[in-house]
């Protein structure tokens, strides 16, 4: 039987039930009615953010500009901008302190058919800014006097980062003490040599001449060229940085002189590229690594420039008479059997084969003149440079420019070999958003970097401006104004190459200060390579015909080189002031 009590208490709960029914419902509304209004508001917020934004892409130099640079960015878009003003507020602050118009470029940027330009050149004051279209903003970027130390200071540690043998190297330990165990190429030679020391190449660890002897022959030509702003000494050891590097390339380019007219050429074969990611200290191969003798004129050009130099320098700079005088002696022996010995070294194993020798002839002659004011070294260097010509390029092996410049110095005439080079540069450069001086090619940077590198050298002879435009764009390139918006050196900029073809790199966290990647590349060259790659953010900005992958495996856009950092030492270090 069921009590009056039971009664109440069934009513009391059938009570509760409808008020937790009618809560129910009511939540459900508040729910959908809450989700509807979300939904509105995103829909609002995207129409709102299309119409004013359209998802567009501001590109600049992450690191800045100095105060009386030409300051420039490039805006790409998909769709035409509605709204063509752009607002300069500092960071953290909604004062708009510059603003201007975008201007519409003749070019686009693959599926970008609408691309802008947006000069700042005016705005000078000192600050750290973004620049604002609509709802869109750039990176930030610093408008200084004095920006590029720090940049600077950053690739030089590359190299110690490089050191091969007992040298002092950053990030690894000692390696490769027994370079090398046999020598490749000379049957008058048999049991091991010398030919400890010096920079391994690139991320591997093979060792060559040819770009050991540009890059030392750039850091001392670098201190040459002023030594205000390159003879910076960081670790405060009494010894310019720049030149305590360049002796780590010089000790090694020594031992490569083995024999009075011989020279080893490269250390360590292709079985580099097959053991796999290792530390350089605990490389299996460490006692099977070969030397290869070899010699051209190309071989003798470099190799003599450099030790030339070096002599002039060490002598002027540290009184180190002895070493001086040997480097000359070397060089002067080597520099007279050029006629004896083939245009070109095909030594080693066919990486970094040479196409051309006239320029680098020259440049060894002008060093030689330079050196011991011998006036049949300069009726050579200028027979040279005129066989060599403009050679419309910049890498390792490109450098006509060079023996131009020291030429024109003492002849003006010389100084239209450079002048025919920025031409070209500058047709390249109007012909395109984002003002590439050159193609696309493995070592897309340093080639880049070398354009502006020439414009320096043209503008110290003859104080002409014209290609200062040239020069930035290039700059800015490598810093952030490319169609990715990265910046291609380690830790530079917002946003910057992070995962280096590089060994070392590997085992240290992705850290490689200093490094440069070798940058974008064409798709003709990728495609041939076939190199599997993860899908990134970047993928959404490479082209049908141009490609870059911030990606560990990718050898050909992201292995950093010690050619690439000499150049970037010298133009980054152009820009910057120690005073
Ligand atoms: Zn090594």
């Amino acid at each position: 039987m069921i009590g009056s009590g039971q009664i109440i208490v069934d009513l009391l709960i059938s009570g509760f039930n409808r008020i937790k029914i009618v809560y129910k419902l009511l939540m459900k509304f508040l729910i959908k009615y809450f989700i509807y209004n979300v939904l509105l508001c995103i829909l609002l917020y995207n129409s709102t953010y299309s119409a004013d934004t359209q998802n567009i892409y501001i590109r600049l130099n992450q690191i800045g500009y100095r105060s009386q640079d030409i300051k420039t960015a490039v805006l790409m878009s998909i769709t035409p901008l509605y709204v063509t003003r752009y607002d300069i507020k500092s960071l953290g602050s909604n004062k708009v302190l510059y603003s201007g118009t975008v201007i519409k470029l003749n070019h686009n940027y693959d599926k970008f058919k609408y691309c802008y330009s947006i000069d700042f050149s005016k705005f000078t004051l000192d600050g750290i800014y973004k620049i604002y279209i609509g709802n869109s903003s750039s990176y930030q970027f610093r408008i200084k006097k004095n920006l590029y130390n720090d940049v600077v200071d950053s690739l030089i540690l590359f190299f110690r980062e490089q050191r091969c043998g007992p040298t002092d190297p950053i990030l690894h330990k000692k390696c490769h003490l027994s370079d090398a165990v046999r020598l490749m190429g000379d049957s008058d030679h048999t049991g091991n040599i010398d030919v400890t020391g010096g920079w391994h190449d690139a991320s591997d660890y093979i060792k060559f001449l040819s770009t050991t002897a540009y890059t030392t022959y750039m850091l001392i030509f670098t201190y040459d060229f002023d030594k205000s702003k390159f003879g910076f000494d960081n670790d405060k050891d009494g010894v310019p940085d720049v030149l305590a590097e360049a002796k780590i390339g010089l000790d090694w380019l020594l031992r490569c002189n083995y024999s009075k007219y011989k020279l080893v050429t490269q250390v360590q074969d292709l079985k580099d590229h097959e053991v796999g990611f290792r530390m350089p200290e605990n490389d299996s191969l460490q006692y099977d690594r070969p030397a290869f003798a070899g010699i051209g004129k190309n071989q003798i050009g470099i190799y003599t420039a450099t030790l030339a130099i070096a002599s002039r320098v060490w002598s002027a700079r540290f009184k180190n008479y002895e070493f001086s005088k040997q480097c000359l002696n070397i060089a002067e022996n080597l520099y007279s059997i050029r006629d004896k010995v083939p245009d070109i070294d095909t030594s080693g194993t066919g990486i970094y084969r040479d196409n051309t020798f006239w320029g680098k002839l020259a440049l060894g002659a002008i060093e030689l003149y330079l050196a011991t004011k011998n006036p049949s070294y300069l009726t050579d260097a200028m027979r040279y440079a005129d066989r060599a010509g403009s050679d419309y390029w910049w890498s390792w092996g490109n450098i006509n420019s060079l023996a131009d410049y020291r030429l024109a110095k003492i002849n003006p005439r010389f100084s239209a070999y450079i002048l025919n080079n920025l031409n070209f540069f500058n047709t390249n450069k109007d012909s395109s958003v984002f003002n590439e001086g050159l193609a696309y090619s493995w070592g897309t940077t340093n080639s880049l970097l070398g354009v502006a590198l020439q414009e320096i050298l043209y503008k110290d002879l003859t104080g002409i401006d014209q290609f200062d435009t040239l020069a930035i764009d290039q700059r800015d390139y490598v810093l952030g104004r490319n169609p990715w918006g990265i910046s291609f050196i380690y830790n530079i900029g917002t946003v910057y190459t992070k995962h280096f073809h590089s060994q070392i790199a590997y085992f240290n966290g992705g850290y490689l200060p200093g490094a440069v990647s070798a940058g974008p590349a064409p798709e003709v060259l990728l495609k041939k390579y076939r190199i599997n790659h993860n899908i990134s953010s970047f993928d959404y900005f490479n082209s049908n015909s141009v490609k870059y992958y911030d990606d560990i495996s990718n050898y050909i856009t992201n292995e950093p080189t010690i050619s690439s950092n000499a150049t970037a030492l010298f133009v980054y270090g152009f820009y910057s002031d120690r005073k």
